[in-house]
């Protein structure tokens, strides 16, 4: 199949052109029409780092996030700073035609005053760290009470470097209503507990 095919909009076929991406990888094959097309349903993916997974969920979240608006729409949560600056960089690229995007890291170990007010800008994504992220919503920097797309990335690391608590009280902060997506590389128990916890008959692929 190519990208056109999997129901991506001209901006972000553009993004992918320019990227030199030729063909969608089995992730994004898979996950992206279901993504795109079932009514938000949730999502578990088992899949490795590598295999594209940033985009799978990546493009749909994009594409289905409203840009006119400065509402954060989308949140995405990863274990560490470099995968977060990673997935920061990755979906700014992607997004470079969805005129009016506002991408915004949070993390620890850099100032948090700086990060508030990249979100005061209005950010319509998120890309976070649990521990930072839960800090700035104690302090009120950061709204995630109208997030529609929550993204769990890496959840087996993130639980292996003990997230679980953080990542409880982060989504206690969102909507009931909102769509979970998550990707993992291996599926342990910890991982199935919050699938069971947080998800709603999710759909499921493996690659
Ligand atoms: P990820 O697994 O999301 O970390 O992606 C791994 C690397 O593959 C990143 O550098 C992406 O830019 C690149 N990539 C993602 N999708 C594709 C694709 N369909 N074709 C070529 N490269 C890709």
């Amino acid at each position: 199949s190519t990208f056109k095919d999997l129901g991506l909009n001209e901006d972000l076929l553009q993004a992918i052109t320019d990227m030199g991406f030729e063909t969608p990888s089995e992730v994004q094959a898979q996950a992206i029409p279901l993504l795109l097309n079932e009514e938000d349903r949730d999502l578990v993916a088992l899949a490795q780092t590598g295999t594209g997974k940033t985009a799978a969920f990546g493009f749909p979240m994009l594409q289905k996030i409203d840009v006119d608006s400065r509402t954060t729409q989308g949140l995405i949560l990863s274990p560490t700073r470099e995968l977060c600056l990673q997935i920061t960089n990755e979906i700014k690229a992607y997004g470079k035609y969805c005129n009016g995007l506002n991408v915004v890291a949070i993390y620890g170990g850099a100032s948090i005053t700086d990060q508030a007010k990249q979100v005061k800008r209005g950010a319509q994504i998120v890309v976070a760290t649990p521990g930072r992220m839960k800090d700035m919503i104690s302090r009120r920097m950061v709204d995630i009470s109208k997030i529609q797309y929550s993204v769990l990335d890496e959840a087996d690391e993130m639980l292996n470097m003990g997230f679980y608590e953080d990542i409880t009280e982060i989504l206690s902060h969102t909507p009931e209503d909102k769509s979970t997506w998550l990707f993992s590389a291996t599926m342990p128990k910890e991982v199935a507990t919050i699938a069971k916890k947080f998800m709603y008959n999710p759909l499921e692929i493996t690659v």
